[in-house]
């Protein structure tokens, strides 16, 4: 049987665990934080990757821990309806509904999953500080002078990777010029009807309300800045966030209010240029490592997700683990890389300040043009085939 290490325990590291479990194969994710933390904020899970949730076999407990999208309603700063998108609709044709899910929900899932299975097994405390191809297998290294052995390495460590900078050197993150905020409300009197996301679009700055979970709303709210602009106290950015929304006539005071100081996230909106190049022998990138994306479509997660499954199916499917890694990486790399060039772009548009782009935006966001492009493009996001996963038999 073979054996995958996993380097990272986020959505993608657990997924690929999950997905390589179902096909025999025998997994190890390590993490380097001391237990698996259940951090973020809310994640929206577009059906493109409530697919990939079941070929995990997770797709109805998402549905339970999560809202259904059913439209994503967007307004400007007046509370003006500029255009209704129908993602119940799409989710129809995908064959997946869309939902919000609290990240720690989403990665307790998973977690569990992994570790219900004798095949698979989670490790913390465990980080990584590089590897070597030993030939007929590859071997990571630890921070404590430990060793693993496997017929793969996977590097899921997020946008940060040390995997990707053995690979590839030490390349800095791109900063996309804006920064966000963002929170899970509690039992807010916020209006938002069952079934309906709200995106407020202004000049240099946006903001989302979605569903997500039993009584509770995530918010976002984005912030042009210079790189590494101060985060400040949770009380400064609370000061900050509240001047920002005051004069806004959609409400989402009440959510900020809603919300715990401590847990307002502060994030750099930052990505990764589209790479061709994936991996190399033994080796790939998942998720974040390799594809991070502004979250500007929400695809981020999703895509990790989708590596996953294409993963596991290639590893199952081919009798060489390498060339299983590079038909898995075939399969990605374009689709993963559009995320990113399209996600950037729309941020560009989404955060400008010229007075005359924003009018553009909004004015041609309401015009059956401009729906028509957008459900063109969340056509192309959404409805996408994932096969499903069974056992290999294929050996190394
Ligand atoms: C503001 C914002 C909003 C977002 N909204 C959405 C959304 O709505 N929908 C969506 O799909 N995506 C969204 N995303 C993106 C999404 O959060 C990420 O794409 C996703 O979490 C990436 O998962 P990952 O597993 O690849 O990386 P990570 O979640 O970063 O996980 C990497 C893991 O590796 C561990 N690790 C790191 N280095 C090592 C090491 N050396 N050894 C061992 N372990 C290590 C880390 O501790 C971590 O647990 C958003 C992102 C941001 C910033």
């Amino acid at each position: 049987m073979r054996r995958a290490l996993i380097i990272g325990g986020g959505i993608g590291g657990l997924a690929a665990a999950v997905a390589l479990q179902r096909v025999g194969v025998s997994v190890t994710v390590f993490e380097k934080e001391p237990a698996i933390a259940e951090v973020g904020a809310g994640l929206s899970i577009w059906s493109n990757a409530m697919l990939a949730l079941r070929r995990l076999g997770l797709e109805s407990a998402a549905l339970q821990h999560g809202s259904i999208i059913e439209r994503v309603r967007s307004v400007n700063p007046s509370n003006v309806e500029l255009a209704v998108t129908d993602f119940a609709a799409l989710g129809e044709r995908a064959t997946a509904p869309s939902i919000c899910i609290h990240r720690a929900d989403l990665q307790r899932l998973l977690h569990d999953a992994v570790t219900a299975s004798s095949l698979s097994a989670v490790e913390t405390g465990r980080e990584c500080v590089g590897f070597f191809d030993a030939g007929a297998t590859v071997v990571a290294m630890f921070k404590d002078g430990s060793r693993e052995e496997g017929d793969l390495l996977i590097g899921a460590d997020g946008i940060h990777s040390v995997i990707r900078k053995s690979l590839f050197g030490h390349e800095v993150p791109r900063f996309a010029g804006y920064f966000a905020w963002r929170g899970v409300a509690h039992e807010a009197g916020f209006d938002l009807p069952a079934g309906e996301a709200l995106m407020m679009l202004s000049r240099g700055a946006h903001a989302g309300a979605f569903h997500c979970g039993t009584d509770r709303i995530y918010w976002f709210l984005t912030c042009n800045a210079s790189p590494g602009a101060a985060a400040g106290s949770p009380c400064e950015a609370r000061a900050a966030i509240m001047s920002q929304i005051d004069n806004l006539q959609v409400d989402f005071r009440a959510l900020v209010d809603a919300t715990e100081s401590d847990a307002i996230l502060r994030n750099d909106v930052i990505d990764r240029p589209p790479r061709r190049s994936w991996g190399r022998g033994r080796l790939t990138l998942l998720g974040d490592a390799i594809h991070a994306t502004t979250p500007n479509l929400g695809q981020g997660a999703c895509q990790a997700l989708e590596d996953a499954v294409l993963l596991a199916d290639a590893i199952s499917r081919d009798t060489s683990t390498e060339h299983g890694l590079r038909a898995y990486e075939d399969q990605r790399r374009a689709r993963a890389n559009d995320v990113i060039t399209q996600s950037w772009r729309l941020g560009k548009l989404l955060q400008t300040t010229n007075p005359i782009k924003v009018w553009l935006r909004d004015t041609l966001s309401s015009t059956a043009l401009g729906q028509k492009s957008t459900d063109k493009l969340f056509t192309r996001l959404l409805c996408t085939e994932l096969p499903s996963l069974k056992p290999s038999t294929a050996s190394v």
